[in-house]
């Protein structure tokens, strides 16, 4: 029997590392050295304190539901944990139907999507961007309208320049600061902006907050929360995974507009069985502990952050520090042409360097390339090492 793809996994792309994994496989099997800074998934291991809730948690026998459905036995500690972390970091106040935990971003983002739009509606999500706005755009058999991010405009969406009829049609719109993969970082001044335009053309507004808390240099991103009014026409949805090195444990957040979350928790509970307890309990304490946990974990990607931009420099790029997320993004060298692809595979042929093709984020992700650094420094030094070899 021949199984078809249905025709919604037909319209995505293809994912675009399946493919970089078959090459780095390729190559170590052909004994050659790969210095992959590609992938961002943070190397450092998950903060003691957060493990060791974790354990605390799931050996509580005196918790007779620590091994239950985590939907139908939810802590009152994660809620709790999540309105004082938005209250101490952003002074936002949130209520309880303004909370909803989530199994991490990527699978609420999707489901999110699910919860909103119908087949034919319009949703506006930021190119060069994370591809899985789109992925649930297109799962819910709607229409991605991409709003470019340019270099000029320090990456941000030009909302003047959103068509009127995508205006006017448009359900929801995507927002990624700090920006992955262009690192770009935003003021409170651009949400002002973004909400005003939500409100005026009734679009609700989705802020993808996953790179809150890596940030560096005295920059401290802001929630879109913090604009006055703002839950009216907006949701937010923040991670741990980043924030505290938790990507495998998935868990996180999507605070905000009550109606929204309302809709992403009727697919959560029809969709999935929530999270363990434990998981939820440990999730609380890296909460409760962000301003004692993050520092250090923070200290770590700058200092990768300089070795990469430095050795950079040295070899003719002119690269600002960025103050936000756990990447690099950079032009790619101009006898290329602006062939992020190009680039990419002729530095892995002479170097055997991976770093990420800005054309996989898009077409204006063209001409530039992006390295992760959530790789040993061991890793990131021998791969500068390689790369200033070849000057
Ligand atoms: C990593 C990432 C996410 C997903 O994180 P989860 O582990 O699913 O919470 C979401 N958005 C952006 C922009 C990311 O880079």
């Amino acid at each position: 029997m021949e199984v078809i793809l249905a025709n919604r996994l037909q319209k995505l792309r293809p994912y675009p590392f399946a493919a970089l994994r078959r090459k780095i496989a390729e190559a170590r099997q052909a004994g050659k050295e790969v210095l992959n800074l590609g992938i961002g998934d943070p190397d450092r291991p998950t903060p003691d304190p957060v493990v060791a809730e974790l354990c605390r948690a799931v050996r509580d026998e005196a918790d007779l539901n620590r091994h239950r459905y985590g939907c139908d036995v939810p802590t009152t500690e994660f809620p709790q944990a999540v309105k004082d972390f938005y209250r101490r970091r952003f002074g936002v106040a949130l209520a309880g139907d303004q909370i909803v935990q989530t199994s991490g971003s990527k699978d609420a983002i999707v489901q999110f999507a699910l919860g909103i739009l119908n087949p034919g509606d319009l949703a506006i999500a930021p190119e060069p961007g994370y591809p899985t706005y789109n992925i649930g755009h297109t799962f819910a058999s709607a229409v991605t309208h991409y709003a470019p991010l340019r270099r000029e405009n320090g990456f941000l969406p030009d909302l003047d320049a959103i068509p009127a009829e995508v205006r006017r049609l448009a359900r929801v719109m995507w927002l990624n600061y700090p920006n992955n993969p262009t690192t770009a970082v935003c003021a409170l001044g651009f949400y002002r902006r973004a909400v005003e335009f939500a409100r005026k053309h009734d679009i609700l507004l989705a802020s993808d907050l996953s790179y809150s808390e890596n940030t560096y240099d005295g920059y401290v991103a802001p929630s879109i929360l913090q604009v006055e009014g703002a839950a009216d026409v907006a949701v937010e949805f923040f991670s741990l995974s980043k924030a505290f090195c938790m990507t495998g444990w998935r868990i996180g957040m999507a605070v905000g507009h009550a109606g929204a979350l309302k809709a992403l928790g009727l697919v959560k509970d029809n969709s999935d069985n929530g999270t363990l307890r434990a998981i939820q309990f440990a999730g609380a304490r890296a909460l409760h502990l962000a301003e004692t946990l993050i520092p250090e974990i923070n200290a770590v990607y700058r200092r990768r952050r300089d070795l990469v931009v430095n050795t950079l420099n040295a070899l003719g790029w002119q690269l600002e520090k960025p103050k936000g997320t756990i990447y690099i993004w950079a032009a790619v060298p101009e006898r290329f042409g602006g062939d992020s692809a190009g680039f990419a595979a002729d530095l892995f042929d002479k170097t055997g360097v991976v770093v990420t093709p800005g054309a996989v984020y898009g077409e204006h992700g063209e001409g530039f390339f992006r390295i992760s650094l959530t790789y040993p420094d061991e890793v990131l030094t021998r791969a500068m090492e390689r790369l200033a070899e070849q000057r």
